[in-house]
């Protein structure tokens, strides 16, 4: 087993790089998240010094370290006892000097002792330092109080808190995110002093926000966190159109208002672990129903919801800037949550067409999704007859060809069978074969699919698109059921 430093559990190898900068005559200590986890139990999600070394001393002392940003924030590797490495942060002493922006310091400057760089943390909790010098006792050093408040399960700002955050607004979220993380509660002044300066977080970048509000939905407490950030005034300027669902009621087949079944659902993605998009879809599932509800009580309908809370959804995640794929996955789940199955009424080919359109790689999360939106609306079974049955169809029909590339013949076969010059001629044929073979997957051989691309070269565009829709019939045998079901869910006459 690896040498451990006592009582602390911290890598030997991550301790050494604090005693070899103490060899050299420096003060270093472990600060901030990672002693805060130490001493909940928890495992340090990484490792981070605060010495009095400046950066280019440090970069001295460890050949192989490089420099991480423009605070003089300095990486030193430390190989892990499952030959991993890992990056140690050493970051030396800081104080910082006065905020303009509400974002960033004007200047940073160094500070002399461990107690200054403590002041500038955000957080009591997090402005904690670990001595573990050879030879001494270890020592915590906690002029803030920290471990009281790790005791009593409390986010508390170091200081002033209205100061605080009028430093760094991103620390309006931190609160929430840390309390959430750690299953904490925010003390009555630092929450107050957020309320009040909750506009300021306007001033923050959209790719820090959307940071803080990953973490938020993927701790355990994701609901709360959601609820919180609205209680303190936050959500208002991270996820304006969510707030639409605030007192909007439903109809008979519901016994909670749009957005707390919109929590619900994803207090059921997040207990069960699931990820991120799953979560995130879970949530906004619904976002469209305010802006296409018809009518009031027990009557009203929300037609077409999951196709306005899908375009909702694209416009909101893009604007937090989320990766292309993210917001693509993501808006997918909310788009398709409405997907509607019929025990005798639907073919395998229904089946290998909706599987088609859904993607068989979204299959298992959107399924996910439908979960937590039945969990979610208070209906006891997560997976009904109906839907296990869908599965079943599902699992039946998944490796049959879905897609044009899964076809015996490509684009390019296309060309030289039918002598065809590249153009949209090439696509509309292999639409043609795809509802074909959708159909029927026998008829995915290349022999036959070759012979079949020499008769329909000789058809017409027109005629080509009259054989596409016709084979696409059975996937609107499917949809039309999606509406006899939405006619149901939200009575629509
Ligand atoms: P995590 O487990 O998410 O890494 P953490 O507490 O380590 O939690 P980091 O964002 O990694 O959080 O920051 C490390 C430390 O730096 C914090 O514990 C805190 O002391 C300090 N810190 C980070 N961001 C801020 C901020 N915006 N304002 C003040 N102090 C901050
Ligand atoms: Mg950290």
């Amino acid at each position: 087993m690896e040498k451990t430093s006592k009582k602390t559990n911290i890598p030997g190898s991550v301790a050494e790089i604090a005693g070899v900068l103490r060899k050299n005559g420096f003060k270093a200590y472990f600060v901030g998240g990672c002693v805060r986890d130490l001493l909940l139990g928890r495992d340090p999600k990484d490792w981070d010094i605060a010495a009095n070394a400046r950066p280019e001393e440090v970069m001295k002392i460890f050949p192989d370290s490089f420099c991480e940003n423009k605070f003089g924030t300095v990486g030193v590797k430390a190989k892990m006892e499952n030959g991993e490495t890992e990056i140690v942060e050493v970051t030396t002493f800081r104080k910082e000097g006065k905020y303009s922006d509400f974002r960033r310091p004007d200047e940073i400057k160094f500070a002399e002792t461990i107690e200054e760089d403590l002041a500038r943390r955000d957080f009591t909790v997090n402005a904690l330092a670990l001595n573990i010098a050879e030879g001494m006792a270890e020592k915590i050093i906690d002029p803030f109080n920290g471990q009281s408040d790790i005791q009593n399960k409390i986010i508390r700002a170091v200081g002033d808190p209205r100061e605080r955050f009028g430093e760094d607004a991103l620390r309006l979220m931190r609160a929430v995110r840390f309390a959430c993380q750690l299953n904490f509660t925010i003390a009555e002044e630092t929450a107050a002093a957020i309320k009040e300066k909750a506009g300021l977080l306007e001033a923050i970048s959209k790719e820090r926000i959307r940071d803080e509000l990953q973490k938020t939905i993927m701790s355990p407490k994701a609901a709360g966190g959601i609820a919180m950030l609205e209680d303190l005034g936050l959500l208002r300027h991270i996820l304006p159109e969510l707030r639409e669902g605030l007192g909007v009621g439903q109809n008979k087949h519901h016994i909670y208002g749009v957005w707390e079944h919109n929590l619900r659902a994803l207090d059921y993605a997040a207990s069960n672990g699931y990820s991120f998009e799953v979560r995130t879809a879970s949530l906004l599932h619904d976002v469209g129903k305010p802006r296409s509800k018809r009518g009031e009580g027990p009557d009203s309908t929300f037609y077409a919801h999951e196709i306005i809370g899908g375009k909702m959804t694209a416009r909101l995640l893009d604007n937090l800037k989320f990766s292309k794929e993210t917001v693509e996955k993501i808006t997918h789940l909310v788009r398709h949550h409405l997907f509607y199955y019929n025990v005798d009424e639907v073919t395998e080919a229904g089946v290998r067409r909706f599987l088609s359109r859904v993607g068989v790689e979204h299959i298992d999360d959107l399924f996910k999704v439908r979960e937590a939106d039945r969990i979610g609306s208070g209906v006891p079974k997560a997976v009904p007859y109906k839907l296990r049955h869908l599965r079943f169809m599902i699992d039946k029909v998944r490796h049959d060809p879905l897609s044009p590339k899964m076809l015996k013949v490509n684009g390019g076969d296309v060309m030289t069978i039918a002598g065809l010059e590249p153009g949209p001629k090439i696509g509309r044929i292999l639409a043609v074969l795809l509802e074909e073979v959708l159909d029927d997957p026998a008829k995915n051989d290349r022999e036959d699919l070759k012979d079949r691309v020499f008769a329909l070269a000789k058809l017409s565009d027109e005629e080509l698109e009259k054989l596409a829709q016709r084979a696409k019939k059975t996937k609107e045998e499917f949809e039309s059921g999606i509406v006899e079901e939405m006619k149901k869910k939200h009575y629509v006459k």
